[in-house]
């Protein structure tokens, strides 16, 4: 199996908020067995904000985040290469951000990478943030975000997302009565009323984790939500009859080409923006099967795009419904628009809609 295996900060610390050296030896044995039964892995491993604040608390001088994490990440991957090299392991440290989605070709770039490191055996990507560069700015809503774009982009199985909890509560797990959903399909997310709990340490929260996971899942994936200090935690998960934690299990009918996969990121730059009419809109919607989009449907549109270039698909009353790649130019549409019989202007397989509305 592919998996991206994702560890929230608070998992990676002690009672004291110290790096848990003794955690990180657990995990990475965990992953190292995992490795050796010949699963691909990405770790996407948060923690360094944490480290370095860990390191630094004695400082009286202030010190800001971006120090912090890059001081912490400096020791966060000093210890993963520690434990991975005792198990003939190597940790390749891969920094990302946003901004290195943003073009196809750095995503192509970025996925290469991964693809090498899996050939070579021995090799576990430890995926993070680069928050020196992208705190204060638009960064990575949180890792949980990244996790999912990863395994999207590497077409992985499975994507595990090791917390601090057992997994996703129907409320605040605090609550009295709160109980733990062990499955959720991706059509039941409409009616969750998913609170968040009150001890947060990273960026990622509940909601972020579901969303990401229902992301994923337009993908294929199934993600599994548990907590990280569960015995032997990924063996059980990856068993197939695993009923640890919560499990957010995969569309069946979407897997998506390289294409679809990279607008599945969210943050390339669009350079068009069509309008669909109500009827369009609806189908888009609510509709059954995946359309592709014919200039029929298109009432405006925005841009002096190019054939090739990115649009943002929105419907009638302004709401984005989607993205995906023109298949003709701008001029081209406004001679269509409106028209029946003309050439699809966008193809289903260069179209993502943005299903999940949390
Ligand atoms: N990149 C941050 C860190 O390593 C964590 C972000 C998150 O909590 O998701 O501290």
């Amino acid at each position: 199996m592919r998996i991206v295996i994702k560890l929230g900060t608070k998992i990676l610390l002690d009672g004291e908020d110290n790096l848990s050296l003794e955690y990180l030896r657990n995990i990475t044995k965990q992953i190292g067995a995992l490795k050796k039964e010949g699963h691909d892995i990405v770790l996407v491993s948060s923690g360094a904000v944490g480290a370095g604040r860990a390191l630094l608390q004695k400082s009286n001088s202030p010190i800001n985040t971006q120090i912090l994490s890059s001081i912490g990440q400096a020791e966060l991957i000093h210890h993963y290469n520690k434990c991975m090299k005792e198990m003939g392991l190597y940790a390749a440290q891969m920094l990302l951000t946003r901004e290195d989605f943003k073009t196809r070709h750095h995503y192509l770039n970025i996925k290469n990478s991964f693809e090498n490191s899996f050939q070579h055996g021995h090799i576990i990507p430890i995926v993070n943030e680069n928050d020196p560069v992208t705190i204060l700015e638009s960064n990575f809503t949180d890792n949980d975000e990244l996790a999912s774009l990863i395994a999207i982009q590497i077409k992985a199985d499975k994507l595990i997302i090791l917390t601090s909890t057992e997994g996703i509560y129907d409320r605040d797990p605090e609550e009295q009565g709160a109980s733990l959903l062990s499955l959720i399909t991706p059509d039941m997310h409409q009616d969750l009323n998913i609170e968040e709990g009150q001890n947060n340490v990273g960026r990622g929260g509940v909601k972020t984790k579901l969303k990401a996971a229902l992301k994923a899942s337009q993908f294929g994936i199934e993600t599994h939500i548990a907590s990280g200090v569960e015995e032997n935690v990924l063996s059980q998960l990856i068993a197939s009859d695993s009923s640890l934690g919560t499990r957010v299990t995969a569309c069946v009918e979407t897997k998506g080409r390289g294409v679809k996969r990279w607008l599945a990121s969210d943050i390339s730059i669009e350079t068009g923006e069509v309008y669909t009419n109500v009827c369009l809109t609806e189908l888009l919607l609510h509709g059954e099967k995946i359309l592709s989009l014919l200039p029929v449907g298109i009432e405006k549109y925005t841009g002096d795009f190019k054939k090739g270039d990115l649009i943002l698909i929105k419907s009638h009353d302004h709401k984005i419904l989607g993205k995906g790649v023109a298949k003709y130019d701008a001029k081209t549409l406004k001679q269509y628009m409106g028209q029946k019989n003309k050439p699809v202007f966008i193809h289903y397989d260069q179209l993502f809609l943005n299903k999940e509305t949390l």
